[in-house]
């Protein structure tokens, strides 16, 4: 998805025009990758005329926990997130839906963990998003021949901008075969994940996911999606899946806070399920869009508020 460049952002302390916000070339961040980040969405209540921002909380633990993996100084109070994302909503005033990604990068400090050398910063653009049409249409995947890092080599579960590299392969080389996303296998050849989401597989109507010790990422919505199909019944295992058990799935969908939920109709050159959306699947579309719409109703706490617009 094509993000449309906004004219503001969150740079350092401040609001700042988009050009201005520049690091050297000579940082860690663009000699060796050295920053983690968040992938936030922000629903627009059209009732409320603001927006709903969906597990502020959990996506400011999980930058704390990246940062931490990747030893960035991690200066960001709990508060100063928030109260960004409000400030800039502000600001920029669309009112439609938002993806944010608070930025934590690592400015100098080669090979070093001492305070005193390393200096690291913060941005954050907020982009207007719309919602992918495959969604609705379902998306064709390839399992990769490129490998997702092993926990001995990279840390998976934390969001870092280095592991994209890994991710970024195996989508070029989906895409060049004529697939939408690739779903990679870990070192053990088991499945892992997508470049930007989990993978969910249904069978007889028991659910299985890789569990976080499948090199996948520790996303915040395949956790949410665990606690929603459980809280409707449903038996969900976090195990290791042999890579057939896709082909074989009856129903087989994606999650991630760009994704949601999507259906997956193929994998390599096995249509899944009838090839058209499952019933499970349908079932947690239904259920996650209307809690990420439910504004001032949410019950779980999930949602944060926005200024009014
Ligand atoms: N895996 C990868 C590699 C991702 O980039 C993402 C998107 N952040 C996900 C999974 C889904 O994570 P989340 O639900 O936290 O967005």
């Amino acid at each position: 998805m094509a993000l449309e460049q906004p004219p503001l952002l969150y740079f350092g302390r401040d609001i700042v025009p988009w050009e201005t916000a520049r690091v050297h070339v000579w940082t860690e961040v663009v000699l060796r990758a050295a920053s983690v980040f968040e992938g936030i969405r922000g629903y627009w209540n059209a009732a409320e005329s603001r927006h709903y921002f969906l597990h502020l909380e959990r996506h400011y633990d999980r930058l704390e926990r990246s940062a931490r993996l990747a030893h960035i100084p991690f200066h960001l109070t709990r508060d100063e997130l928030p109260t960004a994302v409000h400030k800039l909503t502000a600001a920029l005033g669309y009112r439609q839906d938002l993806y944010l990604r608070p930025t934590l990068y690592l400015d100098s400090g080669r090979y070093t963990t001492d305070a005193q050398e390393q200096t690291s910063g913060f941005f954050m653009p907020i982009f207007p998003v719309g919602r992918a049409g495959s969604i609705i249409a379902g998306v064709r995947c390839m399992v990769s021949t490129w490998q997702r890092t092993p926990d001995e080599a990279m840390p998976a579960r934390a969001k870092a901008a280095a592991n994209y590299f890994n991710l970024r392969l195996a989508r070029l080389e989906a895409e060049s075969y004529g697939f939408d996303e690739a779903i990679l296998l870990n070192s053990r050849g088991n499945v892992s994940e997508t470049a930007g989401a989990s993978v969910f597989v249904v069978r007889d109507g028991l659910v299985c996911t890789p569990a976080t010790t499948e090199s996948i990422l520790e996303s915040i919505t395949r956790a949410s999606a665990i606690e929603l199909l459980r809280g409707r019944g449903y038996e969900v295992v976090e195990r290791a899946l042999d890579p057939t058990e896709l082909y074989v799935a009856d129903e087989v969908f994606l999650t991630g806070t760009l994704a949601e939920i999507t259906p997956v109709r193929e994998i390599d050159q096995h249509t899944i399920g009838r090839g058209t959306t499952g019933e499970v699947t349908r079932s947690l579309q239904a259920l996650y869009y209307d809690i990420c719409s439910s504004g001032a109703r949410d019950l779980r706490g999930w949602l944060t508020a926005g200024p009014v617009l």
